[in-house]
């Protein structure tokens, strides 16, 4: 069982927190929230909403019941057991589903601010929701809940900083309020980031419902994802968030009619994506280089052959250095030759490559080496086993 209880909130002029005990299968630990906003308008039925959804991943995870000593709302009750539940048992592959209990059953929510929401980190669907969205957005939201590394260590806490400097200067430039969360949430799973990270990050949206009534989640992939993948955490994080929305919460996944290269076209134009797009994987690389981006992980060589195949690479000077990029090009192609089976972001790519660029012998060269690394590792694992 997970036992959520002594939830306090505190508020102070312009920043609020948030403090609950969680009691894991009688293991006491602390969970907390922090904001740059006050939490004055946010409800309690809207903390509540916040702590079901961060934990629900670890209800899965743990297989127990989960009892929250709050308000219920009952339409996010009824979405979770109703459409998200069945979900997410054939992903977790798990035979029984856990139990939701609370305090109070609340049906009826007072009316939220008509304030709409996205999250900016920078990269590239982040920028393209902005692209899109622009008109509708009053806020923008910037959440540490595990996506800069887990716990408080001080290499995630870097990380994290640098790129929450590089955001900040590109809300400033988008001219919208930058709202922050920031939650030990990440602590009490074990899983990987990406497996819970709509769970976890709109967990922290939930406590925007006083000042917004609608958040949109940017997702990484396109509608048609299904019919070549197989169900599983991917899905389940990016086309069933729909099914996290309260009475005062709208959360709706965008982008999903794009795919990665219309998206990175649609950030090519975008000045501030010029001065602040944020790609990479490798960031402890890219500090020491005094770059946003290393410009050499395969998140960073993706971009980067993008944008020079659509003739905006030149535009990212200043994020990107092409030195690195150039040198590493030839190398990313044979790449994506190889994995282009199992990716089919990388299929994309290198249809595009071959269509506006050809492929030239040396990247055939370069293949083989790669498919002989490849082997030679796999000779070695069965050595070894
Ligand atoms: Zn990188």
């Amino acid at each position: 069982m997970i036992k959520v209880s002594d939830i306090c909130v505190h508020n102070q002029d312009s920043t609020g927190s948030i403090s609950a005990t969680v009691d894991v299968n009688g293991k006491l630990k602390t969970l907390y929230f922090e904001t740059n906003f006050s939490l004055k308008m946010t409800s309690e039925i809207d903390i509540s909403n916040t702590l079901l959804i961060g934990l629900l991943p670890l209800s899965f995870e743990k297989q127990c019941d989960i009892y929250i000593e709050g308000s219920i709302d009952e339409k996010l009750r009824k979405e979770i057991v109703n459409e998200l539940f069945p979900v997410m048992q054939q992903v977790y592959k798990i035979s029984q589903l856990p139990q939701i209990s609370f305090l109070k059953n609340e049906s009826v929510n007072s009316v939220s601010s008509a304030g709409v929401a996205t999250g900016l980190s920078c990269g590239v669907d982040s920028f393209a929701t902005i692209n899109q969205m622009r008109s509708e957005l009053t806020h923008l939201t910037f959440f540490d809940a595990g996506s800069h590394g887990k716990g408080s260590y001080s290499q995630a806490a870097l990380i994290r900083n640098h790129r929450y400097n590089n955001v900040k200067k590109a809300a400033d430039e988008l001219q919208l309020p930058l709202l922050t969360v920031n939650t030990n949430l990440s602590d009490f799973t074990s899983a990987k980031f990406q497996d819970n990270h709509a769970f976890l990050q709109i967990s922290c949206a939930h406590l925007l419902s006083g000042l917004i009534n609608t958040y949109y989640y940017s997702s990484g992939q396109n509608d048609d994802y299904l019919s070549k993948h197989p169900l599983d955490f991917i899905y389940l994080n990016n086309f069933m968030v729909h099914h996290l929305s309260s009475y005062r919460l709208k959360v709706i996944a965008s982008l999903t009619k794009w795919g990665r290269i219309e998206r990175t076209k649609m950030v090519s134009v975008m000045k501030t994506a010029h001065m602040h797009l944020d790609v990479c994987v490798d960031t402890e690389t890219a500090m020491q280089n005094g770059l946003i981006n290393c410009s050499k992980c395969h998140k960073c060589m993706r971009t980067q052959l993008t944008l020079q195949l659509l003739n905006e690479y030149e535009e990212f000077d200043h994020v990107f250095d092409s030195k690195v990029f150039e040198s590493e090009r030839d190398k990313f192609i044979a790449y994506l030759i190889l994995t282009k089976r199992e990716d089919v972001l990388n299929a994309e790519l290198f249809d595009l490559v071959k269509e506006l660029d050809g492929i030239e012998f040396k990247v055939y060269y370069l293949l083989m080496h790669l498919k002989w690394a490849k082997l030679k590792k796999k000779i070695k694992r069965m050595l070894v086993a």
